[in-house]
């Protein structure tokens, strides 16, 4: 479930709302176009609903996940959808999470505005991720021998739990419930530390310009890429602004319903000398003879860029991979509406061991080497496939790539 967070218009000082994964925002007020360009980490405050003047919040932190937890083991590839906001420091008594409570309320971002004192959090994200993998119960019924495990989620945040000091003690300063005498005294603690409001924790907002030609980009508000259809030109939004992305369209004879997102991750993979895709082929062990010509061809990760249920997520790209032979070049760029890119493409490197994994058609002769594979990626850019309307499923024409509409509608919310 996606959370909700006010916004103000950079232009006009409208108020709106957006869901924690849009990025581009348009006012509805003034029509203007900016993107969020995050600093880092978002952080985002849960509304307190005691004001009092000249009293300031201790701000506890939170860590927000949302995505898949994927495990290779003895027993074969498992995952499972995590939502979580678990406390990111260690002092009990605080609520160890933030239950719906994140998901209810519309959150704020942070304002420097504010009397506020920050805890400094002690527990890092992986340590989170890697407890929460454990609630989800997937280490329980995963195999002994754990050979990999990855977290692919588009959403790693912190959220902040306000706490006032009033003359009751120290409470909750959203559902108002005192905290015990114990936990008061322990985040009075001096090896406790804390901080004031950073300046670079504020996202800033970036005109929707393509900075080649100056045109307006785009895109949907939670696509992590934008077009620029004047000069064709597709850019991705990170830290350091916008950067612009290689991109292709393979198409079919047929008008194509939807082009669907995948990233092209040109890698090898040293530790099993997969360089070539007849290298895959064989070290992957499938049931088909290599063309000749597969030794000239460099080895290609297809990883869907776009949100899908972890079962069709890996069943997309281990498909499109091992396809991609039958897929005809990209050629020249469409005018036409692409599905949004949701996944970003640290998250695609990432699932690029899952891939492999999934791939493998004799498993023991790949798992045990999964924890010294390191994919050297030489080349990443988007390609993006036609998919035919089948009815329930959008269908890829080369490699019979399947997707149902029903999950492609829920991707968008996960
Ligand atoms: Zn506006
Ligand atoms: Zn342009």
């Amino acid at each position: 479930m996606n959370i909700n967070v006010a916004q103000e218009c950079p232009q006009c000082g409208a108020a709106t709302t957006l869901t924690e994964s849009d990025r581009l925002l348009t006012c509805s007020f003034c029509g203007v176009k900016n993107f969020l360009q995050p600093a880092g980490i978002f952080r985002y405050l849960l509304p307190p609903t005691i004001e009092e003047e000249d009293t300031s919040y201790l701000l506890i932190p939170y860590i927000r996940f949302k995505g898949t937890v994927f495990l290779v083991t003895d027993k074969g590839l498992s995952h499972k959808v995590v939502d979580t906001t678990q406390l990111a420091v260690n002092v009990p008594g605080l609520p160890p999470s933030l239950g719906v409570r994140a998901q209810a309320m519309q959150l704020q971002h942070l304002d420097p505005a504010t009397h506020a004192q920050f805890l400094i959090r002690t527990l890092e994200p992986k340590a989170i991720l890697h407890k929460a993998a454990q609630i989800s119960h997937l280490t329980a019924k995963a195999g002994k021998n754990l050979f990999h495990r990855a977290y692919i989620g588009e959403t790693l945040s912190v959220i902040y739990l306000p706490l006032i000091q009033t003359e009751h003690g120290l409470l909750d300063a959203v559902n108002r419930h005192s905290l015990s005498a114990d936990t008061s005294t322990r985040l009075k603690n001096k090896a406790l530390k804390s901080t004031s409001f950073h300046p670079q924790w504020q996202p800033s907002f970036l005109a929707s310009l393509c900075p080649h030609c100056g045109a307006e980009l785009e895109g949907a508000s939670d696509s992590l890429v934008v077009h620029c259809f004047v000069c064709d030109r597709c850019w991705k939004m990170d830290e350091k602004g916008l950067q612009e992305v290689r991109f292709q369209v393979v198409d079919d004879s047929v008008r194509a319903g939807l082009y669907l997102p995948f990233w092209k991750l040109e890698a090898s993979i040293p530790v099993l000398n997969i360089s070539s895709f007849a290298d895959f082929i064989a070290c992957t062990n499938q049931p088909m003879l290599p063309h000749p010509d597969w030794k000239k061809k460099p080895m290609q990760f297809l990883v869907p860029a776009f949100k899908l249920r972890p079962k069709v997520f890996i069943q997309a790209g281990r498909q499109a991979t091992l396809g991609q032979w039958k897929l005809p070049e990209g050629k020249g760029k469409k005018r036409t509406d692409f599905f949004p890119v949701t996944l970003s493409l640290s998250e695609g490197r990432q699932a690029i061991k899952i891939i492999l994994a999934a791939s493998a058609a004799s498993p023991k002769r790949i798992f045990p080497h999964l924890p010294k594979v390191r994919a050297v990626v030489k080349g990443a850019g988007l390609v993006y496939l036609s998919f035919n309307d089948q009815g329930h499923d959008w269908v890829q024409p080369h490699t019979g790539v399947a997707i149902g509409k029903n999950i492609l509608r829920f991707g968008r919310q996960m």
